[in-house]
């Protein structure tokens, strides 16, 4: 029997959404690690009766843990404390030790605080350091303590209940105290030892992926433990796979299965992504790029991540017809002749850039991302790509993507990465 748990995400901010949540998926994730199977999700504003209504629930689906965010400033809309201690049948009691704690940091923090020791300020200390009988307050991170009121047994079960500040930073750096607490260390104890391995596609078909998987599930015995989901995001297909760790061997097969019927499509097994990747194949080769219809994302991918600067040279954003020619030398009469979305421009983009930067390879996209500007022989959607590497012919290739503007430009974005790569790679 695996260890399920619920999470409740609470805050009309969140519900609404003026901010979007990333406590849940962040517990999540954590949960998983630890071999807890997450049953739900769910969000709820402020009102207590909601509150009290999504306990219930979860409860009620015999989770073993619940986990709540937000609700636990000082302020009179902050009942998330009280909420779960009127669930649980619990009398608040104030903790001396712990108001002197939080009066402390406050004192700290914000020292220009007015009347700290009386009115509404200390008021808003006695709501944060009243503790439900019998729970586990931990330590602060902000200002507010979280709590951990442990299961109770019985015809209507209680399971072990987390509540954990709304700030992410704060929930976050609240996490380790939360999971070494007695109530859910004990709950853990009970969780599978789980494993997580994600496998990565780029230009695979969820059918044909579901495809391979039909079949393997006839030769592979003991398939059918390994929980499987696909997902497909700007065109990369992640299967991500968990199972006990006993299964580790099945879990080798299918990936030998999928070897077999998808090898060159896959283009990582051990969670890396196409921006890892890149930076494995360039080694040590300096970058640069050359953007019509992205805009620059394509260099903003490349600088995303700390320490770029030691393989990207730069970008040029040529969106203007007289840019191209202007900054990276493509020649006025190849446009008019060709088109600015063509093939020719495509490569003497990535050239005159990789000449013009420095670099040792460079890539290029010029399309219509739409809504307007298709024409029948160039849909929205065409994107023409140049990958020149310094010694080789330039390689070009077309091609067409689905949906709107948006998606046109994330797809080509991720396009231009894994031909990069692939060119990379032919060596
Ligand atoms: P505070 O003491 O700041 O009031 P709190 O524990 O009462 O903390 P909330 O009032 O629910 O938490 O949220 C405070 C702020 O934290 C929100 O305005 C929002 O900026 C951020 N926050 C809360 N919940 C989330 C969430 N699920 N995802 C992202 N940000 C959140
Ligand atoms: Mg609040």
């Amino acid at each position: 029997m695996s260890v399920r748990a619920g999470i409740v995400v609470t805050g009309t901010e969140v519900l609404t959404g003026r901010i979007a949540d990333q406590n849940g998926p962040w517990l999540s994730r954590q949960l998983l690690t630890l071999g807890v199977d997450v049953a739900h999700i769910t969000i709820c504003g402020d009102r207590p009766a909601d509150l009290i209504a999504q306990l219930r629930f979860l409860a009620d689906q015999g989770v073993d843990l619940i986990v709540t965010s937000g609700g636990l400033g000082p302020t009179a809309d902050d009942l998330t404390v009280a909420t779960v201690a009127e669930f649980c049948h619990r009398d608040l009691l104030l903790d001396p030790e712990l108001e002197e704690h939080i009066a402390g940091v406050i004192r700290r923090y914000r020292p220009d605080t007015p009347d700290l020791d009386k009115g509404p300020t200390r008021t808003g200390i006695r709501k944060q350091a009243r503790v439900p009988t019998g729970a586990t307050a931990l330590p602060p991170t902000g200002t507010a303590p979280g709590v951990v009121i442990p299961a109770v047994a019985g015809d209507r079960p209680v399971p072990t209940i987390v509540v954990l500040p709304g700030p992410p930073g704060e929930l976050q750096a609240m996490w380790p105290s939360a999971i070494t607490s007695p109530a859910v260390a004990e709950v853990l104890t009970r969780a599978d030892d789980m494993q997580q391995e994600t496998v990565r596609a780029y230009g695979l078909h969820e059918a044909q992926l579901a495809e391979t998987l039909r079949r393997a599930e006839a030769e592979i015995a003991g398939l059918d433990r390994l929980e499987i989901t696909t997902c497909l995001r700007h065109g990369e297909l992640d299967m991500v796979t968990r199972f006990a760790s006993g299964d580790a061997d099945v879990y080798r097969r299918l990936l030998d299965v999928l070897a077999e019927h998808h090898g060159h499509k896959i283009f990582s097994t051990d969670g890396s992504t196409i921006d890892d990747r890149l930076i494995d194949a360039l080694d040590g080769r300096l970058i640069a790029t050359a953007e019509s219809c992205t805009g620059g994302l394509i260099a903003a991918r490349l600088t995303a991540r700390p320490g770029s600067s030691a393989y990207v040279m730069g970008g040029v954003v040529s969106y203007s017809n007289d840019a191209k020619s202007d900054l990276i030398d493509v020649p006025a009469e190849m446009i008019a002749t060709h088109g600015a979305v063509s093939e020719q421009v495509a490569a003497a983009m990535a050239e005159g850039a990789r000449r013009r930067l420095g670099a040792d390879v460079a890539v290029s996209t010029t399309g219509i991302a739409g809504p307007d500007g298709g024409t029948e022989t160039k849909p929205v959607g065409t994107v023409c790509f140049g990958v020149a590497i310094d010694g080789r012919p330039t390689y070009t290739v077309t091609r067409r993507f689905p949906g709107d503007r948006e998606r046109v430009r994330t797809l080509t974005t991720t396009a231009a990465l894994h031909l990069v790569v692939a060119q990379l790679e032919r060596g």
